[in-house]
């Protein structure tokens, strides 16, 4: 288990708004989980759906840190650093 600057500059989790990928829904794609952007709160899909939604996002935008925005799940993930933090 890694941490990383990014993880620790995350104060507030933010939780997702809407519980879908709305890249997902334009495609009429599906996704498996979603995972909520740190810095601008979009919700995306996961590595495990065949969009990979989050992870491009965070490759484009340099977002860095999502959040699970799975139900129960209170876990952060920083790509870059491959970083990961319960909170
Ligand atoms: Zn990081
Ligand atoms: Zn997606
Ligand atoms: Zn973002």
């Amino acid at each position: 288990m890694s941490t990383c600057a990014h993880l620790s500059a995350v104060t507030a989790v933010k939780s997702a708004k809407r519980y879908e990928c709305s890249e997902c829904v334009k495609l009429g794609s599906p996704w498996v989980h979603l995972r909520t952007c740190q810095e601008c709160g979009t919700t995306l899909c996961c590595d495990n759906s065949p969009n990979r939604h989050a992870s491009m996002h965070a490759k484009a935008t340099k977002h860095p840190v999502v959040a699970s925005a799975e139900p129960g799940e209170r876990w952060l993930y920083c790509y870059p650093d491959d970083g990961f933090a319960e909170y």
